[in-house]
C-alpha cells in the first residue's frame, strides 16, 4: 500500500523515516538510548539542523531549475530500500516509499553516480515518488554516499532526485549544479554524523566520569566492587557482570551480579580455564569484537553463557603492572559493545586495579593492627573494639554477652623451667585451642602476656559455660612435651555477663577478673561465674 505525502515541503512523516545521520550502528541502544533514556543529549537539535540546511538545498534547486520537485531519498532500517527523508514539490502528493534499491532509478545507486533521463517519455523508468511520471519532462538524479566513520560503522547511501515540466536535457551548468548540491548534501549528513557520534561519546564519557568519581570514592574491598559494577553501568547495559581476582594457579569470583551470581560467588577455576584464564593469560580484552555467541567457556566449560550475545572479558592491571584479575560484562543483546564502551571499561578496569591494591594493603594493615604477632589470634586492640561494638549490639538485643577471662597457670614456673622461647610455644598452642572452641561471630583474643579472652555473643550461661569447660579440658589434655619431659598446663577462667552480671565493660572485665582470680584461689584449673555461683571440678 502506499503512502502519500502532502506536497510543497515535506519530510517522511513517520517515526521510522529513515535519519540521515543514525545508521544502523548509531542506533545501537549504547549508542543511542542506553538505560537513562537518550545517550545523545544533542540529538533533536542535531537532526533539527541538518534538516533545515537539506530543505534550503532543495529550495535553492528548485527555485533555480525550476523543478517540479527535489526530493532526498535515504537508505532506512533495511539497507535495500530507499525512503523520501525531505523533499520540496509543487506537486501535492508524492509516495514516501520504501522503495526496493536497485529497481528503476534507485538503480543508480549499484551502477553508477549519476542517472539523467531526458526527455521522460512512456517508455522510461518509474520515477518511484510519482504514482504517474506524465508532469515529467525530465529527471536526474545524483547519488549520496557519506562514508563510515567512527562511530557510525555503516556507509549512508541516498540520493539526491530532481525533476522538472521541461523535456529539455540537462545542460552543463545546471548538471553542475545539481551534483554541486549533492556535494554539499553529503558534506552536511558526513558534518552532522560526526556531531552525533561527537556528542554521544562526550556524553558517554561524562556518564563513565561520574562512575569513576564514585568508585574513588569507594572504601574496602566490598564497596570498591560494588562501585566497580556501578561504574560499568554507566559505561554498558550490563546484565550480567563479574570481577574475578588472580590466585596462584586459580582465577576466583569475588564479585557477581546478574544470572546464576549465587552459585558462582567466590567459585575458583584453574587459571587456563575460560575467556577469563585467557584474558589473565594474555593480558588483553577478550574477544576481540565483544561478539559472543553463548558457546565458549567464560570462567569454565561448566558455565555458558546461552543467552548472551554481547560479551567482554577485561583484564584487570596497570599499563606496566602485574595483571590481578578480570572483569566480565556481558549483555544479552547482540551489538551492545561498541569500541568507545571497550576503551571506556579498561579505563574503568585500571581504576579498579588501583582501588583493589588499596583496599588490600588497607586490609593487611587493619590486620596487622588487630592481630597478635606471636600467636595469630586477636590482639588486645582488636578485643577492645569488638568488646564496645558487641556491647552495643547486645544493648539492641534481647540475648546476652558473656565475657571468660582466661589465665595460664603457674605460668611463671614454665618459663622459669623450660625458658622463654619454649614458654612462647606454649602460648601459641594454647591460642590454637581457642580458634577451635569459639564461633564465627564470637570473639577470642590474646590480651596480655599469658592472658586471653573470649566474647559470646548471643549466648547464654549453659553455652558460656560449655565453651569454658571445653577450653579448659582441651588445654589439660595437651600433651606438651620438652624434649622428653612431658609438661602438663592448665589454665583459669571467670565469666561475667551482660546484663545479669554487670552493664558496663569495666565492671564486666572486673567480674570476671575476680571470679578468675577467685578459681585461683581455689586451687587453679577451674572455671567459676561470677559471683561464684557454679564450679566446675578439677580435672
Ligand atoms: P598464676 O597461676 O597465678 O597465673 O601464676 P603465673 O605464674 O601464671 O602468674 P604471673 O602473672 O606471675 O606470671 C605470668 C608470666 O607470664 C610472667 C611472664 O614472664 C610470662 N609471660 C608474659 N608474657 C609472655 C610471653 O610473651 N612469652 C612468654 N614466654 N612468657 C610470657
Ligand atoms: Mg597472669
Ligand atoms: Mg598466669
Amino acid at each position: 500500500m502506499k503512502s502519500w505525502l502532502p506536497g510543497w515541503f515535506g519530510t517522511h512523516p513517520k517515526s521510522d523515516s529513515p535519519s540521515l545521520i543514525e545508521d544502523h550502528s548509531a542506533e545501537l541502544p549504547f549508542a543511542c538510548e542506553h538505560s537513562s533514556g537518550v545517550a545523545v543529549p544533542n540529538r533533536q537539535k542535531i537532526l533539527r539542523q541538518l534538516h533545515t540546511s537539506c530543505q534550503r538545498q532543495l529550495l535553492m534547486l528548485q527555485q533555480v531549475l525550476q523543478l517540479n520537485s527535489a526530493v532526498i531519498l535515504w537508505s532506512g532500517p533495511a539497507i535495500d530500500e530507499l525512503s523520501i527523508y525531505t523533499f520540496v514539490s509543487q506537486f501535492e502528493q508524492l509516495v514516501v516509499g520504501p522503495f526496493k534499491c536497485g529497481v528503476g532509478v534507485t538503480g543508480v545507486l549499484k551502477e553508477r553516480d549519476e542517472l539523467i533521463l531526458a526527455p521522460v517519455n512512456e517508455f522510461s523508468t518509474a520515477i518511484p515518488y510519482y504514482e504517474n511520471h506524465d508532469q515529467v519532462g525530465s529527471f536526474m538524479a545524483v547519488k549520496l554516499l557519506v562514508s563510515a566513520s567512527s562511530g557510525c560503522q555503516q556507509d549512508g547511501v541516498g540520493l539526491l532526485c530532481v525533476d522538472r515540466a521541461s523535456k529539455e536535457v540537462w545542460n552543463d551548468y545546471e548538471r553542475q549544479l545539481i551534483n554541486e548540491a549533492a556535494e554539499q548534501l553529503t558534506a552536511d549528513v558526513a558534518m552532522a554524523r560526526q556531531l552525533f557520534v561527537y556528542d554521544r561519546e562526550r556524553h558517554a564519557y561524562r556518564r563513565a566520569f561520574d562512575g569513576l568519581r564514585k568508585l574513588n570514592a569507594a572504601l574496602g574491598l566490598e564497596s570498591t566492587f560494588s562501585a566497580t559494577a556501578a561504574a560499568i553501568k554507566t559505561v554498558v547495559p550490563a546484565d550480567f557482570i563479574a570481577i574475578s581476582l588472580a590466585e596462584a594457579e586459580h582465577h576466583r569470583i569475588c564479585y557477581v551480579q546478574g544470572d546464576n551470581a549465587e552459585k558462582l560467588a567466590e567459585q575458583s577455576f584453574p587459571i587456563e580455564q575460560g575467556l577469563v584464564g585467557q584474558v589473565i593469560k594474555y593480558r588483553r580484552t577478550l574477544p576481540d569484537n565483544a561478539d559472543y555467541h553463548g558457546t565458549s567457556p567464560v570462567f569454565s566449560s561448566a558455565h555458558l553463557f546461552a543467552d548472551y550475545r554481547s560479551l567482554m572479558v577485561v583484564p584487570l592491571q596497570q599499563e606496566d603492572g602485574p595483571i590481578i584479575g578480570a572483569m566480565t560484562v556481558a549483555a544479552k543483546q547482540a551489538d551492545m559493545f561498541t569500541l568507545t564502551c571497550r576503551e571506556m571499561l579498561e579505563l574503568v578496569a585500571t581504576q579498579v586495579v588501583v582501588k583493589i591494591q588499596l583496599a588490600n594493603s588497607h586490609e593487611q594493615i587493619n590486620r596487622m593492627a588487630t592481630t597478635d604477632t606471636l600467636t595469630g589470634i586477636a590482639n588486645r586492640r582488636a578485643y577492645q573494639c569488638g568488646f564496645e561494638a558487641m556491647l552495643d549490639r547486645a544493648r539492641r538485643r534481647p540475648g546476652s554477652l558473656y565475657l571468660i577471662l582466661c589465665d595460664i597457670d603457674h605460668f611463671k614456673r614454665i618459663n622459669d623451667r623450660f625458658g622463654h622461647p619454649f614458654g612462647d610455644v606454649v602460648l601459641q598452642q594454647i591460642a590454637k585451642l581457642f580458634v577451635c572452641v569459639v564461633r564465627t561471630n564470637d570473639l577470642a583474643a590474646r590480651i596480655g602476656g599469658e592472658e586471653f579472652a573470649i566474647l559470646l555473643e548471643d549466648s547464654d550461661r549453659e553455652g558460656a559455660w560449655k565453651v569454658a569447660e571445653r577450653l579448659r579440658a582441651l588445654v589439660s589434655d595437651l600433651e606438651l612435651q620438652f624434649g622428653t619431659t612431658a609438661v602438663p598446663v592448665t589454665i583459669s577462667l571467670g565469666i561475667a555477663a551482660f546484663p545479669q552480671d554487670a552493664e558496663s565493660i569495666e565492671k564486666l572485665v572486673s567480674y570476671a577478673d575476680q571470679a578468675l582470680y577467685q578459681a585461683k584461689a581455689e586451687g587453679r584449673n577451674r572455671t567459676l561465674f561470677w559471683p561464684n555461683q557454679e564450679t566446675s571440678q578439677p580435672a
